[in-house]
């Protein structure tokens, strides 16, 4: 650390992308991407809009947000689009966490990095750590590593939701979504649905019912974009207008001309995007059943990726054992209640296979 750097943020402790883009052939299954490649259309769109790199980009995405705005079935000055959601969450915590912030303890660990850098301080709200129960168990408070709605109302601060979660899968139906939105009616609730394309239900149609809701999503899962970082925050034409507020005051062209081609392109091309959704959710219940039969307990994941956990390894052992046979996934050295676990993205059916395959010579290793 320099001697200049600004007091603010001598203890700032940033996302840790370390091993994310590690090089050499390995099958990724770490970051959650979409193994598929964009959309043709969008590839079109995109070599286009790169004869035009000399000019700066369309300050206020006419195009592209009357696009997203058609598709949701809004207005588009309910509409603000990003670079990646991480930069609408970013914008949210800096408009609107005046009174703090809330999420759960297991999530995606980039709101605690945004609630530092902003000195915003957050409550985290306990998912239940009952790990002895197995995976997949419906009956609310009962499910291991699910939100207890119930503790979710009456916050009096920002509460992060994403839904589906990460990396644990778990969703929550819109009608419990409802019920926490209604118990925070003086309070903003982010839902953030960056998983959302693969099985879970959206609140999207509760944006125009509550004036304290904001739906995050993300290009960079479904519709294969995450090297063009698109993202979107939806919600009523106020609290966008506070966001582009503090958009204009940062980053007036956020989004290069390219960026918003390839989403628009992506758009225009939804049939892809579905089909690559149905084919994820298909090799998902596979390898939920092949890890199964391997003696993992799996969670019942909504999102394009699955936490599992063996009784015979803990998270980063396996991590590193599948590197050694060519595949990544994430592990975790924090908080506790994840160390036993490895967070595999659905990739391929190939891929599936293969890290099935993996996984059955690491067993009979462990045998011998
Ligand atoms: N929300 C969640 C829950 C995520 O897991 C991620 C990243 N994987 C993001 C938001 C940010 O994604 P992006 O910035 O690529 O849109």
């Amino acid at each position: 650390m320099s001697r200049f750097l600004n007091e603010q943020y001598r203890d700032l402790v940033p996302y840790d992308t370390t091993g994310e883009h590690e090089t050499g052939a390995y099958i990724k299954l770490n970051t959650n991407e979409s193994p598929f490649p964009p959309s043709p259309r969008a590839l079109k769109r995109a070599a286009e809009a790169a004869g035009t790199l000399n000019f700066y980009p369309d300050p206020d995405a006419h195009e592209l947000t009357a696009k997203v705005a058609e598709l949701c079935g809004v207005e588009p000055k309910e509409v603000l689009l990003t670079c990646g959601s991480d930069e609408a969450l970013l914008f949210i915590f800096m408009a609107f966490c005046a009174k703090g912030a809330a999420f759960p303890d297991i999530t995606y660990s980039f709101y605690e990095v945004l609630a530092g850098l902003n000195g915003i301080p957050f409550e985290t709200i306990p998912l239940n750590k009952d790990l002895s129960l197995p995976r997949g168990v419906q009956g609310g408070d009962s499910i291991p590593l699910s939100l207890n709605v119930e503790r979710c109302l009456g916050l009096g601060k920002t509460l992060f939701l994403a839904n589906p979660n990460s990396p644990t899968g778990l969703a929550l139906p819109r009608a419990e979504v409802e019920r926490i939105i209604q118990g925070n009616r003086d309070n903003i609730v982010v839902i953030d649905e960056a998983y959302v394309d693969f099985g879970a239900e959206t609140c999207v149609p509760l944006i125009h019912k509550y004036d304290n809701l904001l739906v995050v999503q993300t290009f960079s899962k479904s519709r294969s974009l995450a090297g063009a970082r698109l993202g979107l925050c939806l919600g009523q034409a106020e609290l966008i207008q506070d966001l582009k507020t503090i958009k204009n005051s940062i980053t007036p062209y956020n989004l290069s001309g390219a960026t918003l081609a390839a989403g628009l392109g992506a758009l225009e091309d939804e049939e892809y995007t579905r089909a690559n959704c149905r084919t994820i959710m298909e090799n998902r219940a596979f390898t939920a059943e092949g890890l199964r039969a391997l003696g993992f307990d799996v969670t019942n994941s909504m999102g394009n990726f699955l936490l599992a956990r063996h009784p015979k390894f803990c998270g980063g052992e396996l991590a590193k054992k599948l590197k050694g046979h060519g595949l990544l996934v994430r592990c975790y050295s924090a908080p506790e209640a994840l160390v036993p676990y490895v967070r595999i993205t659905i990739g391929t059916r190939e891929q599936m296979e293969a890290l099935l395959e993996a996984l059955r010579r690491i067993e009979e290793e462990e045998r011998r």
